[in-house]
C-alpha cells in the first residue's frame, strides 16, 4: 500500500510506555516527568535532562524503528477510514465521529475491561476506542500466515468497521436473546469484514493499492476465518460455534464491501446466504 508522506490520524492514543496500572516506564511524555522530578530531587538541574529528552512523548526507549514504522502505518490507515466514513457519513445526512486507537504492549485497560494482547485487536463500543497491540502484525504473519501491510491495514479496517456499526447502532436490529447466538455473532462480524472492503474500494479509487494488497487482505480475511483457526487449533470444525464466519465468508464479504464500496448492500443481519 502506498502509504508514506500521507496524512496520519490526530487519534492514535500511543500508551505503549504505560503498564497496566497506568504506571509510565521510562521515555517520553510522562514518564520524562517523573524523570526530571526525580532527577531534580537528586539536586540535578532539570533543565540539563530536558535538553536531552526526547520532545515527542511517544518516543519509547525499546521502540525499534520498525515498530514505529507500523505505528505509522496504522496512523495513516486510520486517517484513511476517517475520510471514507465522514464522506459515507455526510451522504446519509449524518456526522461521523472518529474513533480513537490505541496503541498497547501486552495488556491494556478499556472500558469493556482488561484485555491483554492474546485477544488480538479489538473494538470497545463502550468508549469508542480500537485497541491494538502491533505485535499482532507479527502474528498474522507467522501464526496466520497472512503476512503484508494491507492484511494488517485489513484488521484495522475491520475494527473501524465495529465502530461504524456502533454508530449506525447495526446491533439494535436485533433483540438482546438474539444477539447471544453464534448466528447473530457471525452476522455482525461479517458486516465489518463488508465494511472494511468499503474502506479498500476507496483506497483503491485513490489509487493506494499496490499489486497484491486485495491478495493480501482477502488472504488475511480467510486466515482468521472460524474454520481455518479451528482446524489449525484442533484439527476439525465445529460450524456451531463459529462467532466470525468461515473463510471463504469472510473472504466474500470483504470483496462484496469491495465492489460496491458503499454502506448500501452491507446488510448481512437480512441476508438469505452467507
Ligand atoms: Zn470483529
Amino acid at each position: 500500500m502506498l502509504w508514506k508522506g500521507r496524512r496520519q490520524s490526530s487519534n492514535v492514543e500511543d500508551r505503549r510506555g504505560m503498564g497496566m496500572g497506568g504506571k509510565t516506564v521510562i521515555g517520553g511524555g510522562i514518564g520524562s516527568i517523573v524523570v526530571i522530578l526525580l532527577f531534580a530531587l537528586l539536586g540535578g538541574n532539570p533543565g540539563d535532562l530536558m535538553n536531552t529528552t526526547p520532545t515527542n512523548p511517544n518516543t519509547h526507549m525499546n521502540v525499534s524503528t520498525q515498530e514505529e514504522e507500523l505505528a505509522d502505518f496504522v496512523s495513516v490507515v486510520l486517517a484513511d477510514t476517517e475520510d471514507v466514513w465522514s464522506a459515507e457519513f455526510e451522504k446519509r445526512g449524518m456526522v461521523y465521529e472518529n474513533p480513537k486507537l490505541v496503541l498497547f504492549r501486552d495488556s491494556v485497560q478499556s472500558a469493556c475491561g482488561a484485555a491483554n494482547s492474546a485477544v488480538g485487536p479489538f473494538y470497545c463500543p463502550g468508549d469508542h476506542k480500537l485497541y491494538i497491540d502491533l505485535s499482532f502484525y507479527q502474528e498474522l504473519k507467522q501464526r496466520f500466515q497472512a503476512p503484508g501491510d494491507f492484511a494488517m491495514a485489513y484488521v484495522i479496517a475491520h475494527e473501524v468497521g465495529h465502530h461504524v456499526q456502533t454508530l449506525l447502532h447495526s446491533e439494535e436490529e436485533a433483540s438482546p436473546a438474539e444477539k447471544r447466538t453464534n448466528e447473530y455473532s457471525v452476522r455482525f462480524e461479517l458486516q465489518a469484514d463488508y465494511l472494511a472492503g468499503v474502506w479498500a474500494h476507496y483506497a483503491e479509487g485513490k489509487g493506494y493499492l499496490e499489486k497484491g494488497d486485495l491478495e493480501e487482505a482477502l488472504n488475511a480475511a480467510h486466515a482468521v476465518g472460524d474454520d481455518n483457526i479451528q482446524k489449525k487449533a484442533q484439527g476439525y470444525v465445529v460450524p456451531d460455534s463459529f462467532t466470525h464466519g468461515t473463510s471463504e465468508q469472510r473472504k466474500r464479504w470483504f470483496n462484496k464491501g469491495f465492489k460496491t464500496g458503499t454502506l448500501k448492500g452491507g446488510d448481512t443481519f437480512n441476508a438469505k446466504s452467507l
